[in-house]
Parts: C-alpha cells; sequence; structure tokens
C-alpha cells in the first residue's frame, strides 16, 4: 500500500492551493494530489473557450505548478474512504495511506428535470476537456442558442458565444440577469450591454420543456413562446460534489455541502475539506453563504493547508467577492448588496459616486465608473459595495473586499490611502470610493 502524508482529493483551484500551502507550512511532508482528469481547465477560463480563446488547449493549467513546488500527482478517480484504517481506495484498484485527507471535490452544474433535458445539444458548463471540445465542435454548425438561467455563468457564455457571430437568447426566471449579485441598477446596466450586443433577454419566463427529435429543435417558455434553437445552454448553477464524504459518514450541511469548522476540518479531524464541495459562512450575516467562487476556493485551501498538523489560520467567515465583464462593461460587487443587507435585517445606509476610470477625460479608453456602497447604520462599518466601469473593475472590486475584511467605517473609508495615476486610475479629487463613502456620509446626518 502505497501512502502519502497528505493526500489531496480534487485538482482543480482548491486542491492545487491546498497542496501548495502544505508544502509551504510543512516543508519536509509529503503531499500527494489524485485527481480524475488528465488536464485540469481552469474553471473560470471556460465561457472563453467559445469567444475569446478560441480552443479548449488554451484553458489548461500546466501540471508543472504541482511538480514545481514537489507535489505528487496521480490520476486516478477516489471512489471510497476508509476513516478508522486512514485509506481511499481508487478505481484503479489501488489503495492509498493518509495521515492528513483534504477534500476538494468541487461542484458539477446543476441539470433541472425539465421535459427534454436528455435531448442530443443541451449542454452545461462541465470542467471536462473532451465534453468542452464537443460543445465547441456544434456551436461550428449552430446558429440559435438559447441559454438557461442569467446568472453570471449564462451572461459569460452568452457574450462568448454571441462573438462567435450565433443568435443568443438568454432565458431568466427572475426580474433581472444577475439579480442574485447585484442590486438593480447594476443588473440593467448589464442588461443594457448584453442588448446592445444583440443578445436577446427574457426575464420573467421559465423553460418549461425543450423539444426536439434526438436533438434540441426548441424551448417552450412559461409565457407560451417558442424560441428555436440548435443548443441549449444550462446556466442555473452548481451543487457541492458531496457522494464521498456523505458515504464516509462525514456530516453534510444544511446547503448540502461538507461540513466545516472555522478551520477548515470536517466532523472527522483528521480530513479537511475546501472549495466548492465545502459549506460557507458569511463573514456578514454569519449565515450560510450560497456563492461558489474560485477565490473562497483558494482562500480556504491556504486556510486548510496550514493547518493540517498544527492550527495556524482561522476562517472568520467569506466576503462574496466577484466580478464579470460584457464586452468593454465590466460589473463587480464584494459583500452585501443594498437588498440583501436590508434582507439581512440591517438598517444601512447607502453612498454613490460616478467618475470616469482614467484622467483626465480626454485619455482614449476613459470609461465611466458607478460605485456604490452599503454602511451599517449603527457601527457604520462597510457591509458592501458595487462597481460598473471598464477594466479597473475587478481590482475596485477587491478593494471593497478589504475594507469590508478590514472592519472599515466610512469615516476611515473616506481618508483611505490610494495611490492614483492618470492612466490607471480615476482621479484623486474624485476617487469613487472615497466620494461614495462621503456621499454616504451626507445622506446619513441628513436622514
Ligand atoms: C463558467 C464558470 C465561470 C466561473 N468564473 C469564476 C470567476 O470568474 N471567478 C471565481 O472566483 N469563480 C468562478 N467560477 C467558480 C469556480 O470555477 C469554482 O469556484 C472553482 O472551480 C472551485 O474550485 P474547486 O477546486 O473547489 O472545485 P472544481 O473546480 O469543481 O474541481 C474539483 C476537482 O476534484 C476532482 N474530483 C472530484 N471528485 C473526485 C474523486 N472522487 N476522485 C478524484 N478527483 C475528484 C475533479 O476532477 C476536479 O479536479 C466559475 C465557474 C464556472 C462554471
Amino acid at each position: 500500500m502505497k501512502k502519502s502524508e497528505v493526500l489531496i482529493v480534487g485538482g482543480s483551484a482548491a486542491g492545487i492551493v491546498a497542496g501548495i500551502t502544505a508544502k509551504q507550512c510543512y516543508k519536509n511532508v509529503k503531499v500527494t494530489l489524485i485527481r480524475k482528469e488528465k488536464q485540469v481547465l481552469i474553471p473560470c477560463g471556460l465561457p472563453y473557450i467559445f469567444g475569446t480563446l478560441g480552443s479548449v488547449e488554451k484553458d489548461v493549467v500546466p501540471d508543472t505548478i504541482l511538480s514545481k513546488n514537489g507535489i505528487d500527482l496521480i490520476v486516478d478517480e477516489v471512489q471510497s474512504i476508509d476513516r478508522n484504517n486512514k485509506t481511499v481506495a481508487t478505481s484503479r484498484g489501488k489503495t492509498i495511506g493518509f495521515d492528513k485527507l483534504v477534500l476538494a471535490t468541487g461542484s458539477s452544474p446543476i441539470i433541472p428535470p425539465i421535459p427534454g433535458i436528455d435531448l442530443g445539444n443541451v449542454f452545461v458548463a462541465k470542467k471536462d476537456f473532451d465534453y468542452l471540445n464537443t460543445l465547441l465542435k456544434t456551436l461550428d454548425i449552430a446558429r440559435n442558442i438559447v441559454i438557461i438561467g442569467g446568472g453570471f455563468i449564462g451572461v459569460e457564455f452568452a457574450d462568448e458565444f454571441n462573438k462567435r457571430g450565433l443568435n443568443v437568447t438568454i432565458v431568466e426566471l427572475l426580474p433581472h440577469c444577475l439579480q442574485l449579485v447585484f442590486d438593480e441598477e447594476f443588473c440593467v446596466r448589464a442588461e443594457n450591454k448584453l442588448s446592445e450586443r444583440g443578445i436577446t433577454i427574457m426575464t420573467n419566463n421559465r423553460a418549461n420543456k425543450i423539444v426536439g427529435d434526438k436533438k434540441v429543435k426548441e424551448v417552450e417558455l412559461s409565457s407560451g413562446k417558442k424560441l428555436k434553437c440548435d443548443i441549449v445552454f444550462l446556466g442555473i448553477g452548481v451543487a457541492p460534489n458531496t457522494k464521498l464524504a456523505k458515504e464516509a459518514g462525514l456530516k453534510i450541511g444544511e446547503h448540502r455541502g461538507i461540513w466545516v469548522d472555522e478551520y477548515m476540518r470536517t466532523s472527522d479531524e483528521n480530513i479537511f475539506a475546501v472549495g466548492d464541495c465545502a459549506e460557507k459562512t458569511s463573514l456578514l450575516t454569519k449565515k450560510l453563504l450560497g456563492a461558489r467562487l474560485a477565490s473562497a476556493a483558494t482562500r480556504e485551501a491556504r486556510i486548510a493547508g496550514a493547518n493540517l498538523f498544527q492550527l495556524k489560520r482561522k476562517n472568520e467567515g467569506g466576503i462574496c467577492t466577484f466580478s464579470t465583464i460584457i464586452g468593454d462593461l465590466g460589473i463587480g460587487g464584494a459583500g452585501l448588496t443594498e437588498k440583501a443587507a436590508k434582507d439581512a435585517g440591517f438598517d444601512i445606509f447607502i453612498g454613490r459616486a460616478t467618475t470616469l476610470d482614467k484622467h483626465p477625460a480626454g485619455l482614449p479608453s476613459a470609461a465611466e465608473m458607478n460605485v456604490k456602497l452599503v454602511f451599517e447604520k449603527e457601527t457604520k462599518k462597510m457591509l458592501g459595495g458595487q462597481i460598473s466601469g471598464g477594466s479597473t473593475t475587478a481590482e475596485v472590486t477587491n478593494i471593497f473586499a478589504v475594507l469590508i475584511q478590514a472592519n472599515m467605517k466610512v469615516e476611515e473609508v473616506v481618508t483611505f490611502q490610494m495611490g492614483t495615476h492618470p492612466m490607471l486610475t480615476a482621479s484623486p479629487i474624485a476617487y469613487p470610493i472615497v466620494t461614495a463613502a462621503e456621499n454616504a456620509m451626507a445622506r446619513d446626518r441628513v436622514s
């Protein structure tokens, strides 16, 4: 029987970073990563395969990231975990022992029970090289695509399919696309950009049935409308992969992820869980957090990897931090939206700012930037930030996350120390985070 002191199941964002962190914190420990697939894809890059990148090969994570960090790789599937003997059994008949096991088994796309879902040319965002190659080839003979789900996965795929010259329609159940992560005004900006780019949006609509003969031909909506199509793409979310953990008797949380404590330990203290397969708690509400993101997965992996043999890092809770781009419109958010904060029971005040992301205005590619900040009335602490703008959107979103994590109050946000440059940032005179915080203070004073 082979043995590795640290055994990691899963070779994507969470598994790789758990392995690297384990090696950094415990230099002489043998770390082995076992994963199902021969080649791992950059999960967040999947949509860009179909437009900007143009091939699946260009979205592969090189295995040198493992070898250069001294991590052994096994390509095989773990079938079961024997907690008493501290071993796993694989589908190729191997038994591998461990002192510490890290589950980084990720998530899989949700496939809803819509009639016709099994027809040919119905696709999902599956992190699988050959599957995505098939989708790529099918796109060459398609004209019309219906995307079911207007969350970030649906929207990103829509924009990339559109870049290939295909007719794309998004069907969304809620009144707006991206509504679960942004306040209405940001959703509307995103929808306007999608429409401007030629993508049809059908909100307040449920896909009731997929119709076809072996392959899809049309989608029937709750409104009665029928949309002709050659491909249906489902982007309605992911579910954590917990089969292994469940069968090993590990505790499963209310959101169907593997239950973990603040050190990322499961209900068995020799087994850790990180990434999309693990349950998440919000730093701000202390309630369960539904979002599953690569950034959160790697953060959890940095905590678990450090804690394997000695508890060194604590997970105080996640701040959902996320950005995306539609054409040239960046859109991002961290923490709670105005709606989410109110729904969670916070008494809040908000501030807004509109400016340019470069200065002076005459610079080429200067884009309008809209920022909205949410603060708690009682403590004055920042709870959330949203932005739409140009190419700096994602890094401004990351600043929001830092301000929230640092428990900054509105007065501190107003005087936070930023650096600016004409070609790279907004003007120091109208720096949007500071201006929005000033605006929030002014509105709070009069309310
Ligand atoms: C289209 C799309 C776009 C996204 N964009 C973003 C973005 O812009 N920013 C962001 O932060 N997040 C984004 N995400 C979310 C992000 O992809 C996930 O949060 C991330 O992939 C989670 O990483 P993970 O390692 O936990 O799981 P996964 O990426 O799901 O990987 C799980 C790994 O476990 C392996 N595995 C599972 N079971 C076994 C087993 N029994 N034996 C061996 N191996 C096993 C799998 O083969 C795989 O290697 C996006 C997701 C999608 C689908």
